[in-house]
């Protein structure tokens, strides 16, 4: 048995580290110098579901959540089919291309059956074009923004993720990790390389649901590849995802 010192040191180190010994995590920089080009696509199928619009999360973490209640669609990858379970919002983005970071990020998160995940990430400006599927959340995002209490959750009857109309290809795709606890390594990225635009006034009304930034820091990319996703006609007319 160790003596309670050293158990209570061990503690204290474990607790200033809980991310040691893990090598591939996210967010990281992105480059278009740095990534090296491959034939592929992003192959989303989605459709439309009711789901729970949510706010919440820790002071230093804030959470904006649409969580699909119904089937809502998949995510093919690798050959592998990844259900889509939720979108969510970070502000600022927590990736960076070419060293810009941008006003907004949407996750679109998939797990597959197995319990691994592929995140779909979009960088956003604020621009003169509205966000068709931040558009659909607009007549909710006064509600949880009013709310007197920390969180608030709505009921949306139907929600459509395909309004986030996202490409097939162009997308930065490398091997990481959650962004928040418990930081695990099971995750596919796929960052589309080209930002987005929403409104200011969707910009602001998201930011005053989410009350908060809740971008994670940079971390080292260690010896891993990011590939450049780009469409190559063949595979398209295959509709093989790589
Ligand atoms: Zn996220």
């Amino acid at each position: 048995m160790l003596p309670v010192k050293i158990v209570s040191f061990l503690c204290l180190v474990f607790l200033a580290d809980a991310t040691s010994g893990l090598e591939h995590q996210s967010p990281i920089a992105l480059s278009f110098r740095g990534s090296v080009g491959t034939p592929g696509i992003v192959d989303t199928r989605y459709k439309s579901s009711s789901a729970i619009f949510e706010n919440g999360g820790e002071k230093d973490h804030r959470e904006l959540t649409v969580g699909f209640l119904g089937d809502a669609g998949q995510f093919n990858l690798l050959r592998k089919i990844y259900h889509i379970e939720n979108v969510h919002f970070h502000m600022p983005s927590e990736h960076t291309i070419n060293g810009k970071r941008y006003p907004m990020e949407i996750h679109v998160v998939h797990k597959n059956s197995e319990g691994n995940i592929a995140v779909i990430g979009l960088l956003y400006n604020v621009g003169p074009r509205a966000d068709p599927f931040i558009t659909q959340l607009e007549r909710y995002l006064p509600t949880l923004a009013s709310s007197p209490e920390e969180s608030k959750a709505v009921f949306i009857r139907t929600i459509n993720p395909g309004l986030l109309r996202i490409p097939a290809d162009m997308f930065f795709r490398y091997n990481g990790s959650l962004t928040t606890p418990p930081y695990s390594e099971n995750v596919v990225w796929n960052v589309y390389s080209q930002p987005r635009s929403l409104t200011t006034n969707q910009y602001f009304s998201v930011k005053a649901a989410l009350k908060g930034e809740n971008a994670r820091a940079l971390q080292p990319l260690n010896n891993r590849l990011v590939q450049l996703v780009q469409l190559v006609r063949s595979d398209y007319h295959g509709r093989s995802s790589f």
